[in-house]
């Protein structure tokens, strides 16, 4: 399959690539890793005038820690989330390694996940789960805006065509936090899941007391969802097994699964319950872990 006929422009910097956006519209489309926009164009689902390759942004890449919070760039990869650095939420690692296989992970960016928003994206799901925010620059300057308000549909957010995003900030991880991250696909890999949860847990001092907690569910509704029963079933409670049985049960509650040709609603539900019971136990664990590593 070859790609249709598209101008191609390498900015050289953000206002760059603000100013073309604004000049082109909708009939641009920003170029990050290529893996979902290069196969939409040889797909034909998509047809730009012109792509505005990002690559050459500066104000896009790297990890930054400051003021206890996290800045992380549109262009990281999955490969470098899921490495490990020690700026980089565990939670967010799991997830960015369960993307696709080795050669999709070292394309794709963090910038293309959250902007494509599928139901199922697994860099999103963390980044709800952990109460990042999305930084998106466009003519009249930068906004912040929550995840828990991003996502409007699947591949569709609050994002403005004249609009690029340019980072995430989340609060940078410390002792007594500690996430969790369960798939489950029809394969073992190069797989979208047919239900992902992302578990987040922050501890009190006292080490088992649940300070805060937030449970992301992915494909089972048009777009990633927090649960708001599971957060209520934890917070303030003791982390142990009935507490978490509780919150798996408020999560499979708050899920909107339908029947589709991968799976049907009922298994989804069920998968949900599943899946948020082995995430919260996991989260614990690595949240004991590192009050342990702490003290
Ligand atoms: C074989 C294969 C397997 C896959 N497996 C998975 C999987 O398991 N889990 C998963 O979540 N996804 C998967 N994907 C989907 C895809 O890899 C991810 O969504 C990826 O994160 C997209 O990032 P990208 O950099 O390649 O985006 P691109 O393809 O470059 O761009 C995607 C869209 O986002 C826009 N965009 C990109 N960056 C920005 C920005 N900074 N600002 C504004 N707009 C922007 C583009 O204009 C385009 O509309 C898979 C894809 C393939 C081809």
């Amino acid at each position: 399959m070859l790609l249709p006929c598209f101008d191609y422009y390498r900015p050289a910097d953000l206002s760059e690539a603000l100013a073309l956006l604004g000049q082109m519209g909708d009939q641009a489309k920003p170029l990050a890793g290529g893996t979902d926009l290069l196969v939409n164009l040889k797909l034909k689902k998509l047809a730009p005038k012109a792509l505005l390759d990002l690559s050459g942004l500066e104000e896009l890449k790297g990890i930054r820690g400051e003021n206890g919070q996290v800045s992380l760039g549109a262009l990281n990869t999955a490969s470098r989330l899921a490495a490990g650095a020690t700026e980089v939420p565990g939670l967010l690692s799991l997830g960015a390694g369960a993307l696709g296989s080795p050669q999709v992970r070292n394309r794709a960016t963090l910038g293309g996940n959250l902007v494509t928003a599928r139901p199922a994206a697994d860099i999103c799901l963390p980044l709800l789960a952990l109460g990042a925010k999305a930084v998106l620059a466009g003519p009249d300057g930068e906004r912040e805006v929550a995840l828990d308000g991003y996502f409007k549909g699947p591949g569709y957010t609050v994002k403005e065509p004249d609009e690029i995003l340019t980072r995430v900030v989340l609060d940078t991880p410390r002792p007594g936090v500690g996430g969790g991250y369960q798939k489950l696909g029809l394969r073992q890999a190069m797989e979208i899941a047919l239900v992902n949860v992302a578990a987040y847990l922050e501890l009190e001092d006292d080490g088992k007391t649940v300070a805060l907690a937030r449970v992301a569910l992915g494909a089972v509704a048009p777009t990633p969802m927090l649960s708001p029963g599971a957060s209520q079933a934890l917070t303030g409670k003791t982390a142990e097994e009935s507490c978490f049985t509780q919150a798996a049960e408020a999560a499979a509650a708050d899920a909107k699964p339908i029947d589709d040709h991968r799976g049907s609603a009922a298994y989804r539900r069920d998968m949900v319950r599943t899946l948020t019971l082995r995430a919260l136990r996991q989260a614990l664990s690595l949240a004991q872990g590192s009050k342990e590593a702490q003290a």
